[in-house]
């Protein structure tokens, strides 16, 4: 088992991208914190911390908004009374709105930026004091293949992405002397409920675009997600890894 003893927090993991990270590192050997932000998610995050008891580890749901620091603050502070200890962060938690820009609304591009970047910030810059303090710990941020190409209808999802990726590697260049790693995922399409939710039409000009000829499953980012977060990538830092079946190359 690669996370063994280790305690991992992954923002957004009630479903999704979230979840399966949260169970792959659970069967890898650590415990979890959850995290989502509505009380509307109840059920799901029960679930997956349900599994996760099963599989012998423990785990901890804290409801917070990503994109406000005080609520990060608070996840992070009732994480470390529980556990004593973060060593990984997994920034996953993302929404969408998405319009042509002329059609875009302040509150669109606000609410995506606050919580797809911003939050990265909150959570991260909530959580650093512990991880220098141990000198160790990884973190993950979860940008998209949309950060690096750009996308139609997604100026608000795509610059926080983009911003995303420039946060990791600032990040990774700031704390590395700590013991601290920092690296991004791109994933490409990605069958979650994110994705669920687009037209059909658009689903199959994406899968056009992918030279492996399918979407990629929650699962196969989870296991990116755990090898970053596992000693093997000690060495890996202020990398962003495409997860996308060949999408952006
Ligand atoms: P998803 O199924 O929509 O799940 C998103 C998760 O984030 C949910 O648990 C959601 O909770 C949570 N969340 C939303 N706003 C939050 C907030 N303010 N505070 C805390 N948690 C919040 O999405 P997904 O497809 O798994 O995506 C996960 C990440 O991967 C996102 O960053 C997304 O941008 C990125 N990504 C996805 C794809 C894809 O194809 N699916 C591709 C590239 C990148 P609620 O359910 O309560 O809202």
């Amino acid at each position: 088992m690669r996370l063994e003893g280790k305690v991992a927090l992954i923002t957004g993991s009630s479903r999704g991208i979230g979840a399966a990270t949260a169970l792959k590192m659970a069967e890898e050997g650590a415990d979890i914190i959850i995290n989502y932000p509505f009380a509307a998610e109840k059920e799901n995050a029960a679930e997956v911390r349900d599994k996760i008891i099963k599989m012998g580890r423990q785990a901890l749901i804290v409801e917070a908004d990503i994109s406000v620091l005080a609520e990060a603050e608070r996840m992070i502070e009732e994480a470390l009374e529980k556990f004593g200890k973060i060593d990984i962060l997994v920034n996953n938690a993302g929404i969408t709105r998405d319009y042509l820009l002329l059609r875009m609304k302040e509150e669109d591009w606000d609410a995506v930026i606050n919580v797809n970047l911003k939050g990265v910030f909150n959570c991260t810059k909530a959580v650093l004091r512990s991880m220098m303090k141990q000198r160790a710990g990884k973190i993950i941020n979860v940008a998209s293949v949309v950060g690096i190409m750009g996308n139609a209808g997604q100026t608000n999802y795509s610059a926080s992405k983009a911003g995303v990726i420039g946060f990791t590697k600032s990040l990774a260049k700031e704390v590395a002397s700590r013991g601290i790693t920092a690296n991004a995922i791109a994933p490409g399409f990605i069958e979650s409920q994110m994705t669920e939710v687009l037209p059909e039409d658009v689903k199959e000009k994406m899968l056009a675009a992918i030279p492996l000829n399918r979407f990629g499953k929650p699962e196969e980012v989870a296991n990116v997600v755990c090898f970053l977060a596992s000693a093997e990538a000690d060495y890996i830092n202020g990398q962003v890894i495409n997860i996308d079946g060949g999408m952006v190359m």
